[in-house]
């Protein structure tokens, strides 16, 4: 179900930019996300989403985002994309993602985006204006794989739409990269599907990849993340109840050797693999001040 609601605030400041793509504040225009991933943190107890087949659309967020944005005196990077897909389905009608991105454009902003939805196209031409400022968009691919992928993210444009979306707006001069993660264990850690993903990624114009290799889990979240492994994977519940028990974070059990391949792949193919290489990370809060 959808439904529409005000908030106070649209902007919060992140205290660890560095760990975050360089954003010093984010932003979540809706709450609940329609792609449905069976992984999603989001679902966790602390975030306080009660149902979330519902999506909340923050109906004032624009409103908003106009009057703390002249408010502030850091021209720090606005990222979003953590909480709730900023084209998650509903966007195509309330189109808040558009409307802030215009209005972060009017502001000078620089602005970091996660998505998983080739709808970031529509916005190709704000996201340029926005580029001259900073601009990088990265497309979460946890599996090249799209029947896989239908599986673990039933909801989302499959691997191959972000793939082909990445393409276009790097060739529109907008940065591009990957989020891969979560890689899920038993599911998705092999180095076939690493080098894969790393492959395609340079392929279709990632000049960065920030890689992790297992998956957390807690509360709400894992209970509906085992309800889907006993759907579409039913001999794995045991294996995961037996290596991780209640524990969050959840590594895969072949994740140093992953990691050292994913390093190896990407030095092949001169793509950054590490959050604090990607150059524009610290950059901001050093020459932001105006
Ligand atoms: S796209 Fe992101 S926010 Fe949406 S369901 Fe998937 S993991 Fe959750």
């Amino acid at each position: 179900m959808i439904k529409e609601i005000e908030v106070k605030s649209i902007l919060s400041t992140n205290e660890h930019p560095e760990y975050w793509f360089g954003a010093k504040y984010t932003m979540n225009l809706y709450r609940g996300c329609e792609h449905r991933c069976i992984y999603c943190d989001s679902m966790s107890q602390c975030y306080r989403i009660d149902n979330f087949e519902d999506v909340l659309v923050k109906v004032n967020a624009i409103e908003l985002l106009r009057e703390e944005l002249s408010k502030k005196r850091l021209k720090g990077i606005i990222g979003t994309g953590a909480m709730s897909d900023p084209y998650t389905f509903v966007e195509g009608k309330y189109k808040l993602t558009e409307k802030a991105l215009k209005c972060i454009s009017d502001f000078g902003f620089p602005v970091h985006m996660i998505t998983k939805s080739d709808m970031v196209l529509r916005d190709k031409e704000i996201l340029q204006q926005i580029s001259r400022t900073h601009a990088s968009v990265a497309f979460t691919i946890t599996t090249v794989d799209d029947v896989l992928s239908a599986k673990v993210e039933p909801f989302a444009p499959s691997p191959t739409r972000r793939l082909k979306a990445m393409k276009e707006l790097s060739a529109a001069g907008i940065i591009t990269g990957v989020t891969m993660m979560p890689i899920l264990p038993f599911i998705e850690d092999d180095e076939e599907s690493i080098k894969a993903i790393v492959k395609k990624a340079s392929e279709n114009g990632a000049s960065f990849i920030i890689g992790a290799f297992g998956v957390t889990l807690r509360d709400r979240q894992r209970d509906y993340y085992y309800k889907k492994l006993d759907e579409n994977f039913p001999w794995l519940r045991d294996k995961y109840e037996e290596v991780y028990g209640e524990t969050y974070s959840c590594s895969s059990p072949k994740s140093k050797r992953l990691y050292d391949v994913f390093k190896e792949e990407c030095k092949r193919y001169h793509i950054i693999s590490s959050m604090k290489h990607l150059p524009w990370n610290k950059e901001y809060e050093q020459l932001s001040f105006i």
